[in-house]
């Protein structure tokens, strides 16, 4: 039967460069940044949407190359194609283990950062073998709101938390929560729609105080901030590869030594039991070579990132007095920024398609809210934003492969977008402080 290609989107033809390619053997992202601006053509597209996904990065494909090829064995199988699959797959473990302070032992394969999810909370629910309750937050990501949801309907009791103006969950309405019997506690580590860091060190310690388990959701935050399952107390986290330049479709749970989990799919006992199915070896193993970058150039990364985003703020509030900023003016990832114009934010969605016309992809909030599309962010009516505002942000989360020229291309290129349609512009000079501090809402 012939298949019809009649409807496929064309992939243009830059999409065949692979960023840093040229040099996927040389370590260090510097020297991977300046090859990758060698091969991107001039002019080419920006892309500041690394929270949505990130491009994988070229040493993370050398390291995947060989599982598509001759290096196809089945991890289970005892022989020697076999046990090199084995291998693969036992060294990403211990990658990702490292980036999180854990034993390999201790991480669990899935599918994707919200199988991830999935598995920590049906898994933890069912393994308690008694009437159920989570308590969670309302800024939560889709994967864990949605299976709260599922829960809810099978009996599970859920309660929300609240949170403040910058989206920090309040520790006094945990500790009300703690007062009752409560199965789990999931707070994500970082918010994908604002940036804000939660502070997960001191609401898990209240959690474990209380003897209760503790989950976070650490898709947005593993690899760009420090992690350390031990200092911070957590059960239960959960991992996505492609957020920190690894391949799509790979996700891991940390589950605790002596956390009884059910498993959510059955079949082999792959995973401890607990995720069974064939291993995704080129996956895990480029999700372990990412893992390995991301953990050795953390520092330098964020302090490089959080740059970039201190002078786009500081740009943005010289430029404009209806400038503000969604999210925790200082506990936020290092890249990420989101923003809105008072007054304009009617405007949003306009702007965000005049960019990606002009070469420059942003986003309204998270790449899940394009299924509600023109609905304002569930995120920021739970800060207390009306409607309005809440349909006014603008998300910017920059990654390895931005450099400064596109960072002032970008600036020109928005106050291109910006004048072209009639917002206004002030070019008064303000103090760097005082600019951050008329900046946050
Ligand atoms: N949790 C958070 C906070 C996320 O931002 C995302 C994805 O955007 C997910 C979970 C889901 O991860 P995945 O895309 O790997 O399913």
């Amino acid at each position: 039967m012939a298949v019809s290609m009649a409807s496929s989107p064309s992939i243009p033809d830059e999409a065949f460069v692979f960023l840093g390619a040229q040099s996927a053997r040389r370590t260090g992202a510097a020297r991977l940044r300046q090859a990758a601006e060698k091969e991107k053509p001039m002019n080419s597209r920006i892309y500041f949407d690394h929270s949505a996904t990130t491009p994988l990065d070229a040493r993370v494909l050398h390291t995947m190359a060989p599982f598509f090829g001759g290096a196809f064995g089945n991890p289970s199988s005892l022989h020697h194609e076999g046990r090199v699959a084995r291998e693969a797959v036992e060294k990403a473990r211990a990658q990702i283990a490292a980036l999180i302070g854990a034993e390999a032992e201790e991480i669990v394969f899935t599918a994707s950062g919200t199988e991830a999810d999935n598995l920590a909370l049906i898994g933890a629910v069912r393994a308690s073998g008694m009437p159920a309750h989570i308590v969670t937050t309302a800024i939560e990501h889709a994967a864990i709101l949605e299976t709260c949801r599922f829960l809810g309907q099978q009996g599970t009791k859920i309660t929300h938390l609240p949170v403040d103006a910058a989206g920090v969950v309040r520790t006094e309405s945990l500790l009300r929560e703690l007062q009752s019997n409560v199965t789990l506690v999931s707070i994500m580590t970082a918010n994908n729609v604002v940036g804000t860091i939660e502070p997960i060190e001191e609401l898990a310690y209240l959690t474990k105080l209380h003897g209760v388990l503790f989950h976070s959701d650490a898709v947005q935050a593993g690899g760009k901030i420090p992690l350390d399952v031990n200092r911070l107390h957590v059960d239960l986290l959960s991992l996505s590869a492609h957020k920190l330049h690894g391949p799509k479709g790979v996700g891991a749970l940390y589950v605790r030594k002596g956390v009884k989990l059910s498993p959510i799919i059955f079949g082999g006992g792959q995973e401890r039991g607990l995720r069974s199915a064939t291993e995704n070896v080129a996956g895990i193993a480029g999700f372990g070579a990412a893992a390995e970058i991301a953990r050795r150039e953390l520092e330098s990364e964020s302090a490089r990132l959080a740059k970039y985003r201190e002078h786009i703020v500081r740009e943005l509030a010289r430029q404009f007095p209806n400038f503000y900023i969604f999210g925790h003016p200082l506990h936020r990832l290092p890249g990420h920024l989101s923003f809105g114009f008072r007054g304009q934010e009617h405007r949003c969605g306009r702007m965000i398609s005049a960019l990606d016309a002009a070469g420059v992809a942003v986003s309204a909030g998270s790449a899940c809210s394009a299924h509600h599309a023109g609905e304002p962010s569930p995120v920021l009516l739970a800060m207390g934003y009306d409607a309005e505002r809440a349909r006014g942000l603008l998300r910017l989360s920059l990654g390895r492969f931005n450099t400064e020229q596109e960072v002032e291309r970008f600036l020109e290129i928005l106050l291109r977008t910006i004048s072209s349609r009639g917002l206004e512009s002030h070019s008064r000079p303000i103090a760097a402080a005082e600019s951050l501090a008329a900046a946050v809402v």
